[in-house]
């Protein structure tokens, strides 16, 4: 809302003094630096004001755009006041590596025309006429891409899933159903750039011989489902989306379809329920979506992130996307830096990075001079991770060996006044709510644990209950249907994994 109220404050400045048709006022997405928000970036030169305020607007006109003098009180580097700071010169941007977030602050993204200029459907153009099915298949295998809605599973092998079946209809689904606290990345990208999920989609298409597409977005993001639509519309009337695209012959649509707001939704299957319009359950798998998905036809299901790397794996190429990052995790990662941290906000490294150079490099660190205490990656599915392995490489299996996920991208920090057990119930009571209650070991177990965490919490717990934690902890990890409860249980056997003290001092203390 301030961000509106600024905008339209430029605009009135802009008329008054009668500047309106030499400087044009654009709303973009994110930029990605949310704890310096409202951002104002001023070009050609790239000034960069932090923290504007409704108010400041009048500043930047008469100042900056009228004077030629950089206000110095917005800039983020103060110290560089007598010049316009830049971008580039900011820690928070020059630590990152950004091919998901490329466009993100840098577009409008309601205006096609400004996707298309920075390499905007190229990829799409170079998949429909100088690509096979196969080429853009084995051009995906070659980059190592995996999908990032937390599995980590090759998305080339999903495609030739797809691909090798024989059907009449077949589907493309855009998993845009982000419910993990504290995770907002793929929102970032459908506000900031939602042209290159639509490109990512119609290559899929092409890739797996599909018709038509569906992005299952959360109603709890409008602006993000507003952006989409105007896309969506402008992609057809340019012949990029719909009958004979770019008179290739090949045609493909997408429509976008609402969740309200249930975690369990992000989980394909029930995702699948969802869109057909049942009640949005898991159900057993195998046959996997990719072969027997929606109304039972081939259906292959990426998220956000994972399809923004689209376009750029086809322009540049799967053998420079695989010279970024680990062995065995290609490309980047985007996290989104939240909690005990300076600079929140959503970051982009390559996988590898270490998670030191996020957290205080990037992120500056803690705030008000505490001490760091843990991260927690991948939300209510995932750990934590101490301080004696902050210079681990960030990838998934070594997300994985620590007892943590990769996950969606949601990144947590927490000092040393943060209790774990109270983490651990947090995480835990989110599931709790989110469960769909089709499996008894997810709906019995995840409470029983609850109870029992909340017990241990208010100083009622016994050293059995710590057993008992493990014992149903692990029952669910291996029994329960879906993901979320076979995930459920990480946040507090990783907690007490690395800080059983804690538990035990509730315990022993009564406190
Ligand atoms: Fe539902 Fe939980 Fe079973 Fe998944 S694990 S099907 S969310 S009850």
């Amino acid at each position: 809302n301030k961000s509106d109220t600024i905008y339209k404050n430029f605009l009135s400045l802009l008329e008054k003094e009668n500047l309106q048709s030499d400087v044009q006022v654009l709303k973009t997405g994110c930029f990605g630096f949310c704890e310096q928000g409202p951002i104002v970036k001023v070009l050609p030169d790239e000034s960069f004001y932090v923290q504007v305020k409704p108010e400041d607007a009048e500043g930047i006109v008469n100042e900056h755009l009228i004077k030629g003098r950089p206000v110095s009180n917005l800039l983020y580097n103060k110290e560089q006041s007598k010049e316009f700071a830049k971008v580039d010169d900011i820690e928070f941007y020059q630590k990152q590596f950004r091919v998901v977030l490329r466009n993100c602050g840098f577009i409008n993204p309601e205006d096609i025309n400004e996707y298309i200029a920075r390499d905007g459907y190229a990829a799409l153009e170079k998949a429909l006429f100088e690509m096979s099915p196969d080429d853009i298949i084995e051009e995906l295998k070659i980059s190592g891409l995996r999908g990032r809605g937390g599995a980590g599973f090759p998305t080339w092998r999903k495609w030739a899933f797809s691909k090798a079946v024989e059907s009449d209809v077949k589907y493309i689904v855009c998993n845009a159903d982000e419910g993990d606290p504290g995770a907002y990345m793929d929102r970032s990208v459908l506000e900031g750039d939602p042209h290159s999920v639509l490109e990512a989609m119609t290559i899929a298409a092409k890739a797996v011989g599909a018709t038509k597409g569906f992005i299952y977005v959360r109603a709890e993001y409008p602006l993000a489902i507003h952006r989409l639509k105007v896309a969506i519309k402008q992609s057809r009337e340019m012949g990029l989306l719909g009958e004979d695209i770019m008179g290739s012959g090949f045609s493909f649509d997408i429509e976008i379809r609402l969740g309200a707001g249930a975690f369990v939704c992000g989980e394909e299957t029930a995702l699948l329920a969802s869109i057909e319009g049942s009640r949005g359950t898991p159900r057993p798998r195998p046959p996997f979506p990719a072969v027997k998905g929606l109304w039972g036809k081939p259906t292959v299901i990426n998220n956000v992130e994972t399809l923004a790397n689209i376009p750029v794996i086809i322009t540049r190429g799967g053998k420079w996307f695989s010279g970024i990052g680990t062995e065995t995790s290609k490309g980047t990662k985007v996290f989104a830096l939240t909690g005990k941290i300076n600079n929140s906000g959503l970051v982009e490294v390559p996988m590898g990075t270490p998670l030191r150079d996020i957290v205080f490099n990037i992120g500056g660190g803690i705030p008000n001079g505490k001490k760091f205490k843990a991260v927690q990656t991948g939300g209510p599915s995932g750990g934590v991770i101490t301080e004696e392995y902050l210079d681990t490489p960030i990838d998934y299996e070594n997300l994985q060996k620590l007892g943590s996920i990769m996950g969606s991208g949601g990144m947590i920090v927490m000092d040393e006044d943060d209790c774990m057990v109270n983490v651990a119930k947090f995480y835990l009571g989110f599931t709790v709510d989110e469960s769909c209650g089709k499996c008894s070991p997810c709906r019995i177990g995840g409470r029983k644990l609850y109870n029992l965490l909340d017990k241990i919490s208010k100083g009622n717990g016994t050293m059995e209950d710590l057993e008992t934690i493990k014992e149903i902890g692990h029952t669910m990890q291996k029994a329960s249907l879906c993901g979320l409860g076979q995930t459920a249980p990480n946040p507090v056997l990783s907690t007490m994994r690395y800080f059983e003290d804690e538990y035990k001092a509730h315990i022993i203390d009564k406190t």
